[in-house]
């Protein structure tokens, strides 16, 4: 898929403008199992302060995976605030968004910017539930569902 995404934020670094809004739709990259079957809606407000990019807003997404226990299908709305602040300019260090393609130049990839928050807000493994019984270490009986005659021994 190709990403077209990029947005010009020269004039809000060169100062001609206070507050760039963005709201973009953009596709999110399938990772450990987890989809994105549908666009996250990004919204972004960018201002440019003291030489520092502030990017405030949302993202909200849809994620479908399966539960690491039971392997039953799971399908979380993942919604992450962004109040972040970078430095356009940083070469990298210190900066996590550094060794990636956020910001080409004067312009900043949304899709490359919500994958990776969106990453980072995803936890590291997917459950259907906290009280998710998982599978019957024996026969594989789904024990949400059902019981089966393993149990208790
Ligand atoms: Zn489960
Ligand atoms: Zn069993």
């Amino acid at each position: 898929m190709t990403r077209s995404h990029k947005v010009d934020i020269s004039g809000l670094l060169g100062g001609g403008r206070q507050i760039l809004v963005v709201d973009d739709q953009v596709s999110i990259e399938e990772f450990e199992g987890i989809a994105f079957p549908k666009p996250a809606a990004v919204h972004l407000e960018m201002r440019y302060v003291d030489r520092l990019l502030h990017i405030e807003g949302t993202i909200d997404v849809r994620a479908e995976g399966h539960c690491d226990s039971c392997l039953e299908d799971v399908v979380r709305e993942v919604h992450v605030d962004i109040d972040e602040r970078f430095d356009p300019h940083a070469g990298g260090d210190g900066d996590p968004f550094g060794e990636n393609n956020v910001f080409t130049g004067d312009r900043l990839d949304v899709a490359d910017l919500a994958q990776q928050l969106v990453l980072s807000a995803m936890p590291m493994g997917v459950r259907c539930g906290d009280g998710c019984k998982g599978l019957c270490g024996t026969c594989g009986t789904n024990l949400n569902a059902s019981t089966c005659s393993c149990v208790g021994e």
